[in-house]
């Protein structure tokens, strides 16, 4: 059985699909975006946040300890005081996340709504989130993700899911580059290949000041997609708080 690394799963929100939702965010993303709001889903393993502003310096956390959790860290997780140190990745096989996803199945039964598998990068742990559908009891599962994937990977993802949202940033490639750090030459194939699935999808983009919200770049994607859905999502400016607790 297959295992996952899962950084965070919010119950019950309304706005990452259709009706009531229940939002995995997998842990890994092979794109650094500048505007990332959600630093700690881009590592693929998982890792300590530490809040800084609260800590005094008591090294309580540097002491020794056999806690098989807190060996990976090289601290102690159980023992701040001030509920300083926390890990952001849960391991999971694909029967516990099937199991506690499950259980949500009688609300989106009355209320319509399923999962959704987002991140970090979705895509990037495919194999395991396909053994997790296999296991569900028919629930609607829709992903969110940046489309940057191997087109067999795309394919088999676009052909199992309910529906799609796949963002296009930027349309010029050396923007693309320079802003996300990757190139975007397969993104705009796996998008091709979604627009002639049949499935439902959406196109996102990410309103980023002076970076993909220009005139240029919004015309250049609405060219590239035609009359696919689009939704132009405003900025995040979350994230900073975020970043300082990466150690
Ligand atoms: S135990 Fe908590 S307060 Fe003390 S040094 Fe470690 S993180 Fe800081
Ligand atoms: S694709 Fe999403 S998760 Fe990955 S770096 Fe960009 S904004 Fe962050």
């Amino acid at each position: 059985m297959r295992e996952g690394i899962v950084f965070n799963i919010e119950e019950l929100t309304v706005h990452d699909g259709d009706g009531v939702r229940v939002t995995v965010f997998m842990k890994g993303c092979p794109m650094r975006c500048s505007w990332c709001h959600n630093p700690e889903g881009l590592k693929a393993q998982p890792e300590l946040l530490y809040k800084r502003a609260r800590c005094v310096g008591c090294g309580e956390c540097q002491k020794k300890c056999d806690h098989e959790d807190c060996k990976p860290f090289g601290r102690c997780l159980h023992v701040c005081p001030y509920d300083c140190l926390t890990v952001a990745g849960e391991r999971y096989t694909s029967e516990r996340l099937a199991s506690k996803l499950n259980k949500y199945k009688r609300i989106f039964d009355a209320c319509g709504g399923g999962v959704t598998f987002s991140g970090g990068e979705p895509l990037m742990q495919w194999e395991f989130i396909a053994e997790v559908i296999d296991r569900l009891d028919g629930i609607n599962i829709a992903i969110e993700t940046s489309g940057y994937a191997p087109m067999h990977i795309f394919k088999s993802a676009v052909d199992k899911l309910d529906h799609i949202y796949m963002d296009i940033k930027l349309f010029d490639a050396e923007a693309h580059k320079r802003h996300t750090g990757c190139d975007n030459a397969m993104i705009k194939e796996n998008f091709l290949y979604l627009r002639l699935s049949g499935k439902p999808f959406t196109i996102r983009t990410p309103l980023i000041s002076g970076i993909t919200d220009t005139e240029e770049n919004l015309s250049a994607i609405k060219e590239f997609i035609g009359d696919a859905h689009w939704e132009k999502l405003p900025e995040n400016k979350l994230a900073g708080a975020k970043y300082d607790m990466l150690i």
